[in-house]
């Protein structure tokens, strides 16, 4: 039985003020919800209140990025090590608005899944297809090749530390959501895939659906066999809203 996550990505939102509110809530919030695993990804400069605030709590937090290497000259660039000073326990890796804007392609978001794990950081690896691949039919092939480039340079056994987020793009900000059904399917394809390397790996491990996760769409979504949660942008930012997709998730 795989436990469930529900995930908020805050993106490039917040204040201090707002990032502290919203932390607390959630906080007093997910004490209903130990049977699941619940973790926030603010802004980088939100890690340390999000460490003072949730430490001993049964939230986690995590980054939405991060950069090949330890230290170096890359400038505006935020390491693995840097997210491990902070009590990250998770990365996202992968998001489509890093591959579309800012051309992210496939190998580098293999080396940052690998990076992330070399700092035990467990990956969150976003994959999803645009409207235009799925209008062509190519979904699976689109999950596939994501997929093995990073089985492909981190190996099938890294994937016994990491969680999955089936993103399509088209879902990501539009109100538009993949029905159950559509996202049911490509999680069963996702699994599949990883079983033929490694049935064990495939069967324990977590796939979140991402795309336009509200509290009235959650249930029906975290009822499939094969969707074990989710990542949640928009919805995240309110309270209210995010501790009603936990209780979704129970
Ligand atoms: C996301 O950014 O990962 C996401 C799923 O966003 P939203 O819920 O707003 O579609």
């Amino acid at each position: 039985m795989r436990k469930k996550i529900v995930a908020g990505n805050w993106k490039m939102n917040g204040s201090r003020y707002e990032a502290h509110t919203l932390l607390e809530a959630i906080k007093q919030g997910a004490d209903a919800f130990s049977a699941i695993d619940i973790i926030v990804f603010p802004s980088f400069v939100y890690l340390q209140q999000s460490e003072e605030i949730l430490a001993d709590s049964l939230v986690a937090w995590g980054a939405q990025n991060l950069y090949l290497g330890k230290t170096g000259a890359f400038t505006g660039e935020i390491s693995g090590a840097m997210l491990v000073d902070y009590g990250c326990q998770y990365v996202l890796i992968g998001h489509s608005e890093r591959r579309q804007l800012f051309h992210e392609d496939v190998n580098l978001v293999a080396a940052k899944f690998k990076t992330a794990q070399q700092f035990g950081i467990q990956p969150v690896l976003c994959i999803g297809e645009t409207l235009e691949q799925r209008e062509a039919g190519q979904t699976e092939n689109i999950i596939e090749q994501q997929l093995a480039s990073v089985i492909e340079a981190a190996s099938i056994d890294a994937f016994r530390h990491a969680v999955i987020a089936y993103e399509p793009v088209w879902a990501i900000g539009t109100g538009l959501t993949a029905t159950p059904e559509q996202a049911q399917a490509v999680h069963a394809f996702i699994r599949a895939r990883l079983a033929k390397y490694n049935a064990e790996i495939a069967e324990g491990i977590r796939i979140l659906y991402g795309g336009s996760v509200k509290a009235d769409n959650a249930k029906a979504l975290f009822a499939m066999p094969d969707i074990d949660g989710g990542l949640v942008g928009g919805a995240s930012l309110e309270a209210k809203g995010f501790l009603a997709i936990c209780q979704a998730a129970m």
